[in-house]
């Protein structure tokens, strides 16, 4: 395939193969863009069907970094790094402390983080070789668990979209229809049930959804009926690609936000939900919590700052809603938008001359 091509049509700055026969590593690590910082994001390991698969993988998924951690807030571009191996037989301590020697020369531009297939331990051996490494054990001053963060994110978004659809930021009596009952879904049930929402509740395994009953008080649903529940609220926090022409016509609701990544089937579909005058909170927006809270490490994890900065997404999600009233364009392409302009914005501040930098123009080699 034409690498330098497909570079060019996602507008990526670097993309780096990474070899070690001894370790069995293969990995690419993608750098999309480094306008606000240096690149974050996770580390995937996935037993890919080609090369091509893989690499088209990680540049999808390092530009929704720049998008994500832009929006966020934070000064930190967009990055994203795949293994191409299967994660229940191909790890190994060699492995990822090969990869951690290929972070590490990278010399700060890409931070690394877990992702699917990877976990806390994984990272742990990477730190071995590079402190370009976050999500690591609680013990080296790591943020631990992000799913209670990411779920807070998701409450504070949800609140800034009951504030624009129902006049108030309270979720008091609103019927919440949840898509899965897993990590994150536990603790944004919690927040919800706290406020007096009403729950209804749907997920693959039995056992996660009467741990919601019995909790909550949440009231079960089939799996697929879980789109025709009469609530106020749809949560999906389970599956991607779950907002499509079928699921479209038959929400009820007034609100879509949750934690599930790629909720759009296809762009098309935010602009239906626009033209239906549901307030979709976009994914990428609603979600940033944890890459909020592992990026606080870098500072020296410090929980309460995190959660702070949490909080703005219940200030982002208010802005995206103005951008698409005012524009006329979907949730989706105004949270876009915010991206492009935070990052165009900051990056013409970022070009003033700083004293500093002068060693970049090696004064001191003149005679
Ligand atoms: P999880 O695996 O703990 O929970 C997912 C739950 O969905 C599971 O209980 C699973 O049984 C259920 N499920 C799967 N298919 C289903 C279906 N068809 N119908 C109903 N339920 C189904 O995952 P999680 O960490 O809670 O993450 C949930 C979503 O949020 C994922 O899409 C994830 O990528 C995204 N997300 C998570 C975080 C985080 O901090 N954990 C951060 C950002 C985004």
């Amino acid at each position: 395939m034409r690498v330098l091509e497909t570079m060019h049509s996602f507008d990526h700055e670097q993309v780096v193969f990474c070899q070690d026969k001894t370790a069995g590593l293969k990995a690419i690590i993608a750098i999309h863009d480094t306008t606000l910082g240096p690149a974050l994001g996770g580390l995937r390991m996935w037993p890919y069907a080609s090369e091509e698969e893989a690499l088209i993988d990680v540049l999808r998924l390092s530009r929704g970094m720049t998008y994500k951690n832009a929006v966020a807030g934070l000064n930190l571009g967009g990055g994203k790094a795949v293994i191409i191996g299967d994660p229940r037989k191909d790890k190994s301590e060699a492995l990822f402390r090969a990869f951690g020697r290929c972070v590490e020369s990278l010399g700060g531009r890409y931070i690394t983080a877990e992702d699917v297939g990877t976990t806390v331990q994984d990272m742990d051996m990477i730190h071995e070789e590079t402190n370009y490494v976050t999500g690591i054990s609680p013990a080296f001053g790591s943020s631990g668990n992000p799913s209670p963060v990411t779920a807070y994110g998701v409450y504070q978004g949800m609140r800034a979209a009951a504030q624009k659809a129902f006049g108030s930021p309270s979720l008091k009596d609103k019927r919440v229809a949840m898509q899965g009952c897993g990590s994150v879904a536990y603790h944004l049930a919690r927040h919800l049930h706290e406020e007096g929402a009403e729950l209804y509740v749907t997920d693959l395994y039995e056992d996660n959804v009467e741990r919601f009953v019995r909790e909550f008080g949440a009231k079960p649903v089939a799996r697929d009926a879980i789109y025709d529940v009469d609530a106020d609220i749809f949560s999906p926090n389970a599956l991607g690609g779950i907002l499509n022409d079928d699921t479209l016509s038959r929400l009820k609701v007034k609100v879509i936000a949750g934690p599930a990544n790629n909720q759009l089937q296809e762009d098309r579909h935010g602009d239906i939900l626009y033209e239906k005058g549901i307030l979709y909170v976009p994914d990428f927006v609603i979600n940033a919590g944890g890459v909020i809270n592992v990026a606080d490490e870098l500072e020296g994890y410090n929980r309460e700052r995190a959660l702070k900065k949490v909080e703005r997404i219940y200030d982002n999600v208010l802005i995206i809603m103005e951008i698409a009233e005012r524009e006329h364009i979907s949730h989706a392409a105004a949270a876009n938008r915010l991206a492009e302009e935070r990052i165009r914005t900051i990056g013409r501040v970022r070009k003033t001359f700083l004293p500093q930098e002068k060693n970049m123009l090696n004064l001191g080699k003149r005679g």
